[in-house]
């Protein structure tokens, strides 16, 4: 929540993989990373419940299994869903957690990375709250830089990707309004002293999947 106001501290990730400046909701759906598993990838995605519609709980609720599936007939479609992300970027730019960076959260599925495949096991998910086809607000960008800069000085990032470059065909999200270009120059803008070069890759292209 706090990244709205200007004046507080950078957000950071502790030792349990927890940003105490986010809002915590813990989501049941998650579980171990293999021993031993580098965490060095993260995936920016999008949603929105209902569909291009914002500002509602519905987006905590389907990550923590309690979505009130009469709130609205798209729903429906959603009830054997136990899906999770490890953050949530709103609107506003304020922050919710659902699962610990150490832990597996349910975001990717079926996924391809390099050589790499279910890379759930080997990353972190982010969730702007939007949409294919319409631009993210700059709050968001603000604050999922933030987030990137601590993600990345806790776990060393090699690279970050979009869902639709690691599932492509069966995703599309960010999708064509997330300004990748944007997101890396104010990543940069946000770290100053320190070389563009200690970010991670930006893979923004399909990646194979692997026979
Ligand atoms: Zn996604």
């Amino acid at each position: 929540m706090v990244p709205n106001n200007p004046a507080s501290e950078p957000l950071r990730i502790d030792a349990h993989g927890w940003c105490p400046q986010a809002q915590q909701l813990r989501s049941p759906n998650c579980d171990a990373r293999g021993a031993g598993t580098a965490i060095d990838l993260l995936v920016i995605h999008n949603i929105s419940l209902p569909p291009q519609q914002y500002g509602g709980p519905y987006i905590a609720q389907l990550f923590t299994n309690t979505l009130d599936f009469e709130a609205d007939p798209y729903f429906d479609q959603l009830r054997a869903l136990r899906v999770s992300s490890h953050f949530v970027i709103r609107r506003d730019g304020s922050l919710q957690q659902f699962v610990s960076t150490l832990q597996r959260a349910w975001h990717a599925g079926i996924s391809q990375f390099g050589e790499r495949s279910r890379c759930n096991d080997f990353s972190i998910g982010i969730e702007l709250e939007g949409c294919d086809v319409a631009p993210f607000s700059d709050l968001q960008y603000a604050c999922l830089c933030q987030l990137s800069h601590a993600l990345h000085q806790a776990h060393r990032l090699v690279a970050v990707t979009g869902h639709q470059h690691i599932a492509p065909g069966r995703k599309t999200d960010p999708g064509p309004c997330f300004d990748w270009p944007r997101y890396h120059a104010q990543w940069i803008a946000g770290m100053p002293g320190e070389a563009a070069t200690a970010l991670p890759l930006f893979v923004t292209v399909e990646q194979k999947t692997q026979p």
